[in-house]
C-alpha cells in the first residue's frame, strides 16, 4: 500500500538529518544569511535554553550533558580560537583539544545509561566534564606543551588531510564514534540513537566550518536541537508504541480509526487460558508468548494492522475490507499461531529434547503433566462497519461481542459478529 511505504520511508528519514541539511543550505547561501544574521545570534542560546528545559523535564541526563559539552566546546573555540579553524598558538592547541573531546564525550554520552543529573553518578559525570576543561587549561601551559603536540600527530601523509584543520588523532576519533553510533543504531534501531549521530555529523561539520561566517557556533547549537528533536521524536514513540510487543499502542488505535473512513473490518483477538498459562510457567514466559503471538500478528496481510489493545488483547484493522475479504487473513493467523510449539523449561523435566514434540492441549497450561512445549491458541472476533455499526466505538464493541462468542463456542476459532 502506498500509504504504508511512505511511512517506512519517512521513518528512515530522521528530523536531525534534515534539520542538518537545511542548516547546510542556509549556511552555504550568502543571501540568506546576510537576512537571519540577527537571528541566528540567538538561536544557540534558544535551542541550549530549550534543551536544558525539556532535559530537565524528562530526566534526560545524557541530553543536559551533551549541551553542556557544546556549550563549552562553543564557548572554548570562540574566547580562544577566535572562530578560526587553522589559528595558531594557544588558539590551535584548543581548537585540536576540542576536537579531540567531542567525538570521545558524546560517544561516552550513547555507551552510558541514564542515571539522573543530581545523584551520585551525574555528578561524578558533570565533574569529568569539567575536568575536561581543566585540562584543556593545562595543555595551553607550557607543561602540556609535550601532550598538546600528540594532538597534531601526523600518523598518515598530511596531503591526505589538507581538506580539513582538524588533527589526525581527533579524526580518527571521529571515525571511530561514527562507526560506533552507526553499528548501536543498525543494532537497536532509535530515535536517540539516530539524534547522536547527526550531533556528531554536525559537530564534525562545525569544527570544519569558515570562521568568519556563521561558525562553528551554528552546528554546534544544530547539533544540540537534532539531540532535542531526538528527545521528543523518543517520547512521541514511546507514547504511540507497546513497549513489551513493539506493535502500535492502544492511542495508536484510537487515532486510527478515527481516521478510517468508509469500509473497514475490525478483528479482536485474545489469547485462550492466558492467565493459566501465566499461573503455570509464569509471568515472564507469559510476555514471552505475548512477544510471540504479537509478532505473529504483525505480519497478517491484506493490509492489515496489528495493535495491542491491552493486557493480552489484540486488535486488527483492515482498511478497506469487508469481514469476509478479512476472513483469510485471520485463520492465516490462527492457524499460525496454533502451530508454533512454545518452548518451556520446567522443572523436574529431563534437558534433554523429547524424542517427539508432544503438542498440549489448547490454551497449553490445563493439563497437570509439565511439557517441554505448550502451543498456544487465540480466539478472534469480527466486525465491520455497517448500517447497524457504524461509529469506531461500535464497530469495536461488535468484534469484542463476536470474540466472547467465539470464546463460548470452544476458543481457538474466528467468529463474525451477527446481531
Ligand atoms: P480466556 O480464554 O477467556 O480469554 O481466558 P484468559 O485466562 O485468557 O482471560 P483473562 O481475562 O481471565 O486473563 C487474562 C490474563 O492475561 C490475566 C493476566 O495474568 C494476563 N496478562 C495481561 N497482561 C499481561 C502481560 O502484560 N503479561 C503477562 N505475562 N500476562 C498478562
Ligand atoms: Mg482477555
Ligand atoms: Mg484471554
Amino acid at each position: 500500500m502506498r500509504s504504508t511505504a511512505l511511512k517506512k520511508l519517512s521513518s528512515l528519514v530522521s528530523p536531525g538529518g534534515l534539520l542538518l541539511l537545511a542548516v547546510v543550505v542556509l549556511v552555504q547561501w550568502p543571501a540568506i544569511q546576510e537576512s537571519v544574521r540577527g537571528l541566528v545570534r540567538f538561536y544557540p542560546y534558544a535551542v541550549f535554553a530549550v534543551g536544558l528545559v525539556l532535559g530537565w523535564w524528562f530526566h534526560r541526563s545524557r541530553l543536559l550533558f551533551a549541551l553542556l559539552v557544546l556549550a563549552l566546546a562553543d564557548r572554548a573555540l570562540l574566547h580562544f580560537a577566535a572562530g578560526e579553524a587553522g589559528a595558531a598558538g594557544t588558539g590551535l592547541i584548543v581548537f585540536q583539544a576540542v576536537a579531540f573531546l567531542l567525538p570521545l564525550n558524546l560517544a561516552a554520552l550513547t555507551l552510558l545509561t541514564e542515571r539522573g543529573t543530581l545523584t551520585l553518578t551525574g555528578l561524578l559525570r558533570l565533574a569529568a566534564i569539567f575536568l575536561q576543561v581543566g585540562a584543556v587549561f593545562l595543555l595551553c601551559r607550557p607543561v602540556g606543551a609535550e601532550t598538546a603536540a600528540l594532538l597534531e600527530l601526523k600518523i598518515f601523509p598530511e596531503r591526505f588531510f589538507t581538506w580539513t584543520p582538524v588533527g589526525q588523532p581527533a579524526l580518527l576519533l571521529f571515525l571511530a564514534a561514527f562507526a560506533l553510533f552507526s553499528v548501536r543504531l543498525f543494532l537497536h534501531p532509535n530515535a536517540t540513537g539516530r539524534g547522536f549521530l547527526w550531533a556528531l555529523v554536525a559537530v564534525f561539520l562545525g569544527l570544519n566550518a569558515d570562521g568568519a561566517g556563521a561558525g562553528p557556533a551554528i552546528y554546534f547549537a544544530t547539533a544540540g536541537l537534532i539531540l532535542v528533536a531526538g528527545l521528543i521524536q523518543a517520547s512521541y514513540y514511546m507514547a504511540y508504541r507497546d513497549q513489551l510487543t513493539g506493535l502500535s499502542a492502544r492511542r495508536a488505535l484510537n487515532e486510527a480509526l478515527q481516521r478510517v473512513g468508509g469500509q473497514y473490518t475490525v478483528a479482536m483477538v485474545d489469547i485462550d487460558h492466558f492467565k493459566k498459562f501465566n499461573d503455570r510457567y509464569g509471568h515472564d514466559v507469559g510476555d514471552q508468548v505475548l512477544r510471540m503471538v504479537a509478532a505473529k500478528l504483525a505480519e497478517v496481510g491484506g493490509g492489515g494492522r496489528a495493535f495491542r489493545y491491552g493486557g493480552e488483547e489484540f486488535t486488527i484493522l483492515f482498511p478497506g475490507r469487508a469481514v469476509d475479504e478479512s476472513l483469510p487473513y485471520l485463520e492465516r493467523i490462527r492457524k499460525a499461531v496454533e502451530e508454533t510449539r512454545f518452548a518451556v523449561r520446567s522443572p523436574g523435566r529431563p534437558r534433554r529434547k523429547p524424542k517427539k514434540a508432544r503438542p498440549s492441549p489448547a490454551g497449553g497450561g490445563t493439563s497437570r503433566q509439565s511439557r517441554r512445549e505448550a502451543s498456544i491458541t487465540v480466539s478472534i472476533g469480527v466486525a465491520e462497519r455497517d448500517p447497524h455499526n457504524v461509529r469506531p466505538e461500535q464497530v469495536l464493541k461488535a468484534a469484542d461481542r463476536a470474540l466472547y462468542t467465539a470464546k463460548r463456542a470452544g476458543r481457538n476459532r474466528i467468529e463474525p459478529w451477527s446481531h
